[in-house]
């Protein structure tokens, strides 16, 4: 019984929608479901009491919203989510509106008015919900005090009618300040969520991508290329030398210029291409659909550009080189030996004098 009521809730929610859609779907899921028992319950039993309109009116209501549930399931796009919650809540309101005009069992079917705002609320949010809210408000308000005597098959006191929209009016005020705030609270949490997720992948310093957020993105590109057949090229950079420089000029000078060797390199890659902070003062470049040849022709550019380029600390210009090993990518190399390759082809450049590009 468990097992099925939880698929029942949770059928239509995949993976690959957000949270707040998911449980959207889970709500109507379970309003649905809750909303087809009482009113067949309640009109199979107006049907035996042989009160036939308040029997009809529930069992269509039952079996709409049977029916708007199905629709979200069978589509599956936001378009039937949006059919489907609009169904539910109109469903809900006509039904209200309907039990007002009869009055229901014994005059008790006002009481259902409350579910409305909070349903409402939920399903249209806080803007739509409100607007979906002052129809319903002004319509009965219309139908207690403007057609009463010719629309109302039953008989309300004015006390009742006045008393019941007050509450009503305060029930929606409370749903709409709790919706707005949990809407609210959500982006919130959303924001965070990004900001933290930049944070992780992000070396502060430089700005760039760090090792983590790398790792990431050559794995993706490796998924890329199993699908493509095609190749893309990775090189690892060490500046040359660079602990003199922090050992001339200090730590934080050593920083500033591991943010200037970042904009160098940043400013003279192609649009496509990634650049990362591997570590310490290493880089990691992927050049997506590039051969590793080609990605020699731009890292020489790189390394002269580089090796040119004036960079100030404090009173002075320093000249800063860096080498570089370059490996080229295929889906029948493990991305973890291109690393490897990489790397190695560093050493050999680093071996055989430094500023240099070295391929295997
Ligand atoms: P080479 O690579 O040419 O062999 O010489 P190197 O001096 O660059 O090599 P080594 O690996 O010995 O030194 C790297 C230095 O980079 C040591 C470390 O203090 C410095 N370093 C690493 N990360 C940072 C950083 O974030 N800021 C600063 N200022 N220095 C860093
Ligand atoms: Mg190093
Ligand atoms: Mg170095």
């Amino acid at each position: 019984m468990m097992s099925f009521l939880k698929q029942y809730v949770m059928s239509g929610v995949s993976r690959h929608y957000k949270d707040e859609t998911n449980r959207r779907i889970m709500v109507v899921n379970l309003f649905s479901a809750v909303g087809v028992s009482i009113t067949f319950f309640l009109g199979i039993r107006a049907l035996i009491g042989q009160e036939f309109p308040l029997a009809i009116i529930l069992l269509t209501a039952s079996i709409t919203f049977a029916l708007s549930q199905r629709i979200q399931i069978h589509f599956g796009t936001p378009r039937s989510r949006t059919v489907s919650m609009t169904l539910l809540i109109t469903c809900l309101m006509v039904l209200v509106f309907l039990l007002l005009i009869t009055g229901g069992k014994d005059n008790t079917g006002p009481l259902w008015i409350y579910l409305v705002p909070p349903v409402t609320m939920f399903f249209a949010g806080f803007v739509r919900g409100l607007l979906a809210l002052l129809v319903f408000t002004i319509a009965c308000t219309l139908l207690f005090f403007v057609f009463d005597e010719s629309l109302l098959l039953t008989s309300y006191t004015y006390a009742f009618k006045s008393r019941l929209l007050y509450s009503f009016l305060t029930v929606t005020f409370l749903s709409a300040f709790y919706e707005y705030s949990r809407q609210k609270s959500y982006e919130t949490a959303l924001d965070l969520s990004e900001q933290f997720e930049q944070q992780a992948n992000h070396d502060h310093l430089t700005k760039l991508m760090n090792r983590r957020g790398c790792q990431v993105t050559l794995e993706r590109e490796y998924a890329r290329i199993q699908r493509s057949k095609k190749v893309f090229s990775i090189a690892i950079a060490d500046i040359d030398r660079f602990k003199s420089i922090n050992d001339t000029y200090g730590h934080e000078a050593g920083d500033d210029v591991l943010v200037k060797i970042s904009e160098i390199f940043s400013s003279r890659l192609r649009k496509q291409d990634i650049l990362a902070r591997w570590g310490g003062e290493e880089f990691m470049f992927i050049f997506p659909e590039t051969t590793s040849s080609e990605a020699v022709n731009v890292l020489e550019e790189l390394r002269e550009a580089l090796s040119y380029s004036a960079v100030a600390i404090g009173d002075s210009d320093i000249h800063i080189t860096s080498s570089f090993g370059v490996c080229e990518v295929s889906c029948a190399l493990p991305l973890a030996d291109a690393i490897r390759h990489a790397d190695m082809e560093l050493y050999r450049a680093k071996e055989s004098g430094r500023n240099k590009v070295c391929i295997g």
